[in-house]
């Protein structure tokens, strides 16, 4: 069984990138959908207000930390996590391993124009890197079956879906039947990262566990979602204490 961390009601898979990488070729070689969460701060602040986002992130096969955030909180309980997993580091070892395995990827999500050139990145890094499809995230629920037969059809193995919270979520678990890939990742906004849209943080503030303050800093309007950190970390302090009672 795998260790896990409950942070204000969502259990965090405690792992290491290395043991993601074990559970990947599980997955792959897994005979349905497994979906990866990829939950920070806000998205385990929201949780607590949405049910069925709380009921999704629970239900996904991996759970990993993406924020600094979750691993700060998790000091508050008696099994601290590890340490942070974040989603895009998680979906290049996703990509690396595609490529050595000879699996296919689907990218979905963002625009037009961030995806086609997400995609060329990826090909640029991983010459012969099998894409079977991209889609932007820009779509009715109307058109989800179609979506979903697009994917089946290029036989892709692997699904990226970039839709931001808790829309990837949703889309992931709703066609988790009927998708014929073995494995799912929400990545929220790593599709306008690897197309060169937006930048992370020097390694150095990465490490650090700065690169909030770095994403703060490039997209200023982001003030009011980011504001959801400081209050994340003090409502995980009082549901620790309570636990603890
Ligand atoms: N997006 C999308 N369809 C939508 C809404 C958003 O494809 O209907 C994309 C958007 O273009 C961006 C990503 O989803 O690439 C959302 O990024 P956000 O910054 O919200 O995610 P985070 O990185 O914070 O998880």
């Amino acid at each position: 069984m795998r260790e896990k961390v409950e942070i204000v009601g969502v259990n965090i898979d405690n792992v290491t990138m290395e043991d993601c990488k074990g559970l990947l070729k599980d997955f792959l070689m897994g005979d349905r959908l497994s979906i990866i969460a990829t939950p920070n701060s806000e998205m385990l602040y929201n949780a607590v207000k949405d049910r069925e986002l709380e009921q999704l992130l629970n239900s996904s096969q991996l759970v990993i930390p993406d924020g600094i955030g979750v691993v700060i909180a998790s000091r508050f309980y008696k099994a601290p996590l590890k340490e942070r997993v974040a989603g895009i580091d998680l979906m290049a070892k996703i990509a690396e391993l595609a490529y050595e395995q000879e699996k296919s990827i689907f990218m979905l999500g963002a625009s037009q124009e961030v995806i086609e050139l997400a995609a060329d990145k990826l090909r640029e890094r991983y010459p012969g890197l099998k894409i079977a499809g991209i889609r932007n995230g820009y779509f009715g629920t109307e058109d989800e079956t179609e979506i979903i037969s697009e994917v089946n059809a290029a036989g892709a193995d692997i699904l990226f879906v970039g839709l931001g919270s808790p829309k990837q979520e949703q889309f992931m678990h709703r066609h988790r039947e009927s998708l014929n890939a073995k494995v799912a990742i929400g990545v929220g906004g790593s599709f306008d990262v690897i197309a060169g849209k937006l930048t992370r943080a020097p390694e150095i503030m990465q490490k650090l566990g700065l690169e909030w303050l770095h994403r703060l800093f490039k997209q200023p309007s982001r003030i009011g979602r980011m504001m959801k950190l400081p209050k994340f970390i003090i409502l995980a302090f009082y549901d620790s204490k309570a636990r603890s009672k």
